[in-house]
């Protein structure tokens, strides 16, 4: 459609934006300040989506090293994305799609497959205006395709970065195209604390605000990262200094519990004060009690349960951001504190019987996540070994269960060479495989089981208690499978699979039978817990878990 009919179907709309810029350094939370606004308009009543604009070139992160960019999250509908839309699914109860995930090199893209398909007609192409174009049109697209109160935009990096330009002129373009009142800039920008000085400094925000203003834009509200409460004095200095309404600058606190925030915002009237600058005759008020509830819960466990996550990246929290965010939500609901130890697996392949005993002593479940190449799988069967013989807590999820059926073939089955086409193509035993349709791409990126996919589950099985249905919808991120070939074997010796994709005969879920709570999923439950309302296999794990204190 043509921008100019896009933008005058959008002025009709009742759809307001709020777009969260970041200022002097990252990491300062843009994702849960989205998140945390968010909650207080839907808590408020109004209905709210999340778009995320990420200025890198990449098309998608799918090719980024979690360890540089953290963990891959993947939408319903296949889009591997940036790790904040899964803050903004578990915070906000919403399901989001490949839409809400934008990067520079998905609009460059674009601008240039049209100039091959030539549909710039002979005429040159430039950033203004057939790039920023480009975005206007996906968030104008995305406004009618969803018609929320709200659309939220979170956009990636930090103001001065160079890559961060054509978002920031859509920015100052839609404020043009719809009004300005149709579109609040809130910049959350770090005012850090000098020890030696015992002084909060305004003086980088300053210079970020000054770097948005050499774009054109002024922020509409600022938040001020800040690990202590900042004085009137600070908020004037900034009022007067860079000419932001006094009444939307407020302080985005450092907070021990991510719910803490969203209270601490509306105790400064942050959702009032949005509302009005929007115009909202008669502002409405945030029922946050569960999240208040959840605080207390949060506040007051006592039991300890130790979790050991058996991982190939350490030294981050990012690459599992999502397993860990089910992890505690899962202590939530059970009332207990999750202790979670990320082991390096390639550590448990030099150990000795003895060390590896030592070393899971205290440990209460082992959960083995998703990965991709060999390195520190011989470790990670290591510890799908430890947990079944030992009956302790096992969750397997995607790698984590094809490390689980191998470990069960050599050890069970005798298959003592079995292993994954992934790791050794020519292995005598391929437990797991690539699906036949697939064994012809050699392209990376793009060319996995993506997204969501019905699984049935056996009406008798744990999974089949546990979920407390026939069928469910998980999402998953993965090339290989468990080869059919050996299902047989592997169910006269107590490998029940339990959860099947019928249309194509794939397993999705296995679990042994005699094995107090030995699971693995192909799927991937962490993408689809919900921070108010962890999920059934989660909570189940804990539960377990926290049998073993
Ligand atoms: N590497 C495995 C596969 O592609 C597992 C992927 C994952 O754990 N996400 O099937």
């Amino acid at each position: 459609m043509e921008i100019l009919t896009l933008i005058e179907k959008v002025k009709k709309q009742k759809t307001k934006f709020i777009v969260v810029t970041g200022g002097v350094c990252s990491s300062l939370g843009k994702g849960i300040l989205v998140s945390a606004i968010g909650v207080l308009l839907k808590k408020s009543g109004y209905s709210v989506s999340v778009i995320k604009w990420d200025p890198y070139l990449n098309v998608d992160p799918g090719t980024m090293s979690p360890l540089v960019h953290g963990e891959v999250f993947v939408t319903d509908d296949g889009a591997e994305t940036d790790l904040d839309l899964g803050h903004y699914e578990r915070i906000l109860d919403i399901r989001l799609t490949k839409e809400s995930s934008v990067s520079s090199g998905q609009i460059y893209q674009e601008v240039l497959d049209g100039e091959r398909e030539g549909k710039y007609l002979g005429k040159d192409i430039q950033m203004v205006p057939d790039v920023v174009n480009a975005i206007k049109r996906r968030l104008y697209n995305f406004s009618i395709k969803k018609d929320v109160d709200f659309v939220l935009v979170e956009i990636g990096g930090t103001i001065g970065d160079m890559e961060i330009g054509i978002f920031l002129e859509a920015v100052r373009q839609v404020k043009i195209d719809l009004g300005n009142q149709r579109l609040m800039l809130a910049h959350l920008s770090l005012v850090p604390y000098l020890k030696w000085a015992h002084e909060i400094k305004t003086k980088p925000t300053q210079h970020s605000i000054y770097s948005l203003r050499r774009m054109g834009l002024a922020p509409d509200a600022l938040f001020l990262r800040t690990d202590y409460k900042t004085t009137d004095k600070i908020k004037n200095k900034l009022f007067v200094g860079c000419g932001i309404n006094r009444d939307l600058i407020f302080d985005a606190l450092t907070v021990k519990l991510i719910p803490e925030i969203f209270l601490d915002l509306d105790e400064q009237d942050v959702n009032f004060r949005i509302q009005k600058w929007f115009g909202i005759q008669k502002p409405k008020k945030a029922k946050l009690l569960e999240w208040k509830k959840l605080i207390k819960t949060m506040s007051s466990k006592k039991d300890i349960v130790n979790i050991a996550l058996v991982a190939k990246y350490v030294g981050s929290n990012d690459p599992y951001i999502s397993i860990i965010n089910a992890l505690m939500s899962a202590g939530n609901s059970n009332n207990v504190n999750v202790n979670i130890e990320v082991v390096e697996a390639e550590k448990l392949e030099k150990m000795t019987a003895l060390s590896i005993k030592k070393f899971f002593a205290g440990v209460h479940g082992i959960l083995v996540p998703g990965g991709f190449d060999s390195r520190g799988v011989e470790g990670k069967i290591v510890a799908a070994r430890y947990a079944r013989k030992n009956n302790l807590p096992y969750l397997g999820i995607c790698l984590g269960m094809q490390i689980m059926i191998i470990e069960f073939a050599r050890s069970i089955l005798d298959l003592k060479t079995a292993t994954s086409t992934e790791f050794n193509k020519k292995t005598r035993y391929p437990v797991i495989g690539l699906i036949e349709e697939q064994k012809s791409i050699d392209k990376k990126g793009g060319t996995m089981r993506l997204g969501v996919y019905k699984c049935s589950l056996l009406k008798d099985s744990k999974v089949g208690k546990i979920y407390g249905k026939s069928e469910i919808f998980e999402r998953h991120r993965h090339r290989y499978e468990f080869n059919n070939f050996y299902k047989k074997q592997f169910e006269k010796k107590g490998m029940v699979f339990s959860g099947i994709y019928k249309k194509e005969n794939l397993v999705e879920i296995s679990e042994i039978k005699d094995h107090p709570f030995m699971i693995g999923t192909q799927f991937h439950p962490e993408y689809l817990s919900k921070f108010l309302k962890s999920h059934p296999l989660f909570k189940e794990f804990i539960k377990r878990a926290k049998e073993q204190i």
